[in-house]
């Protein structure tokens, strides 16, 4: 204990105070969720499971932050639908809902990669919180593809919703494997396999219908979703979608299919609004292979380095073609690109010879001239250690960009990620490498539908209503406007916050509820499975306000009488010439307020007598110095 005093004595730097006090942060959060496994809860869970005749799945923490909100009643024969996160334009966290009776079905569950204001966060995941006392009536969710931003949440979502059975396409199903098995929550998931080229109505609960719909993107096997109920709703979903009549590996848009879906009568079309802003058709697959063969066919001297996104498969069937015809090599760097490779290998997507890739060793990369080297890496603009900044950082186990190698970004700059992009950029400009991106050559194209893509879409769904998705106001706006320029009626197009909640009724018109849930942002903080929420974002913004006060008791265990004196510590909270007047009084406050409550209450939890100290002395500052720090009491019991 001495030591303890001694290393508080000590002059901390700020950097080391900061540290000390986020780690006391995160363990308080931690016990408390901790503390919230209620094993009522748990057995009352398992005898639901039993009476409804299946397996009983283990809960997982749940740190979602407590909410008393009830979705309004739904009235009979209508169809809810609540948008419940995609708000935002940069790598959203997208998630719809959708009720019809008792049934509530989900579409996507993505993840929000974190934001320079997320402060040192990973990732934000939708807030479900509301959502957890449905969760026997959550029994489906349907995914559109294998984007993190639309399965990343899943590993967070599932467990306290019960793990509901998952339907997608053959290949989002096994990425989502991967993903699932690595939270070590694989065997506890049922999947349903749908396919694209089927027809067949899939029966989904009591009420609702769905048909799924082949669509290009930039990952295989995306499909599009009609949703149908009982209450004259049809839905069509496209979420991520382009029209691409020559992509690499999928097939071409099926224009007479979304035809034939609007002839349905369709209620209510949810589009991409991602592209909104640019004009004209977002180029085909095919050109930017053509670009990439050129460049291919005439490098003749130091290696080729070509980044792309791991999971852009037509890409990495394009350059095995590519480079099976001009005799070059193949080397893959990057976890997820491997992973993504042979998961796609393995079921089919991706046709090569064998050998036609190698995965990037020291020795074996050795055996080949270096201007027959072509290696394909990872670019995630979102993992900051991304191969490729290792290898512009000299810190890649096998490889270091040298004079003369030349880069390809084959991928796009997602929007805000800007600087962190132009870094790698400069840091192999640095190294004499060349550089070549989307704005020297064609070497990338969207995955999302410009204006005229989603003018055909519009076109041919021709819905009653419509909601533009994925996408801040500003985008949501502009594919509103894109609407409202075909002769779409500006009155029927909705532009809808997260959790505003949308009742369509059967005689086809639309009730938008006042009803608005308060939201939180949930931020994913480390490895675990929902360590954090915005509890900790806040505790560090308060932390970047700088204004901290630590009040440190020594007291008798037996006695709880305070040894000594109690010890006050400040960061930027008061200014040199009040040091001395605040100190004063929150020290007699401090002390006023531990012997009060322990002569009233001498049993008194520690944590209940932590709030009151925190309490009363906010009250104090903010009444007699207008601030509001931080306050952490701890009591160190000798
Ligand atoms: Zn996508």
């Amino acid at each position: 204990m001495k030591d303890f005093f001694d290393e508080l004595d000590k002059e901390l730097t700020w950097e080391e105070w900061t540290e000390e006090i986020q780690e006391e942060i995160e363990e308080e959060i931690q016990n408390n969720v901790e503390a919230k496994k209620s094993e009522v809860e748990e057995k009352k869970e398992i005898e639901i499971a039993l009476q409804e005749n299946r397996e009983y799945r283990p809960r997982t923490i749940s740190n979602f932050p407590e909410t008393k909100f009830y979705l309004p009643t739904l009235r009979e024969g209508y169809t809810r639908v609540i948008p419940i996160g995609w708000n935002n334009e940069t790598g959203s966290k997208n998630m719809n809902l959708f009720q019809y009776w008792d049934d509530l079905v989900i579409v996507d569950c993505g993840v929000q990669f974190a934001e320079p204001d997320m402060l040192g966060a990973n990732y934000s995941i939708p807030d479900i919180s509301s959502l957890i006392q449905y969760k026997d009536k959550i029994k489906w969710i349907l995914i559109t593809h294998a984007h993190l931003d639309h399965i990343g949440a899943l590993k967070h979502i599932l467990p306290p919703l019960w793990m509901p059975t998952i339907f997608a396409t053959k290949l989002t199903i096994w990425i989502i494997k991967k993903w699932l098995e690595e939270a070590r929550l694989l065997s506890y998931a049922t999947f349903v396999e749908v396919s694209w080229d089927s027809t067949e109505k899939v029966k989904i609960g009591n009420h609702f219908t769905a048909e799924f719909f082949r669509v290009n993107h930039s990952i295989p096997d995306c499909v599009w979703i009609l949703l149908e109920t009982p209450g004259w709703a049809r839905i069509v979903h496209t979420w991520d979608f382009k029209i691409d009549f020559t992509p690499a590996i999928d097939k071409p848009a099926d224009l007479s299919r979304i035809w034939e879906i609007g002839r349905r009568w369709i209620t209510l079309l949810l589009s991409d609004s991602t592209g909104s802003i640019r004009k004209g058709f977002s180029k085909s697959e095919k050109d930017i292979g053509e670009s990439l063969e050129k460049i291919i066919a005439n490098h003749t001297k130091w290696r080729l380095i070509i980044a792309t996104f791991s999971s852009w498969i037509s890409r990495v069937q394009q350059l095995i073609n590519i480079c099976d015809k001009h005799g070059k090599q193949i080397f893959v760097s990057g976890r997820s690109m491997v992973e993504n490779i042979a998961i796609a290998k393995e079921l089919g997507y991706l046709k090569m010879k064998p050998g036609a890739i190698k995965k990037m060793s020291p020795k074996v990369i050795e055996e080949v001239a270096l201007h027959n080297q072509v290696i394909v890496t990872t670019w995630s603009q979102w993992e900051e250690f991304s191969a490729l900044t290792r290898m512009s950082e000299w810190k890649h186990n096998s490889l270091e960009i040298i004079k003369w190698d030349t880069i390809i970004f084959s991928s796009s700059v997602v929007p805000g990620n800007e600087r962190s992009v132009y870094g790698v950029i400069n840091k192999l400009l640095a190294l004499w490498a060349n550089v070549i991106t989307k704005d020297d050559q064609d070497v990338h194209t969207w995955g999302h539908a410009f204006q005229e893509e989603q003018k055909i879409m519009l076109n041919l769904v021709n819905p009653k209503y419509f909601l533009p998705v994925y996408g801040d106001l500003y985008f949501r706006s502009l594919h509103k406007n894109t609407a409202v320029s075909i002769g779409f009626p500006e009155e029927n197009v909705l532009l809808q916050e997260n959790w505003s909640i949308i009742d369509l009724a059967p005689n086809q018109t639309v009730f938008k509820s006042r009803i608005k849930m308060p939201i939180q942002d949930i931020i994913i903080d480390g490895n675990g499975i929902g360590t954090a929420n915005s509890h900790v974002i806040k505790a560090r913004e308060k932390m970047m306000d700088s204004w901290v006060l630590v009040i440190i008791y020594k007291v008798d265990t037996k006695t709880k009488e305070i040894i000594g004196n109690i010890k006050i510590e400040s960061r930027w909270l008061v200014y040199l010439d009040e040091v001395k007047l605040v100190h004063k009084m929150v020290f007699k406050k401090a002390k006023d307020v531990y012997e009060n409550t322990v002569w009233d209450v001498p049993d008194i939890e520690e944590k209940d007598l932590v709030k009151i100290i925190k309490t009363d002395l906010e009250a104090l500052l903010l009444q007699k110095i207008e601030r509001q720090p931080m306050i952490i009491p701890i009591i160190l019991y000798v």
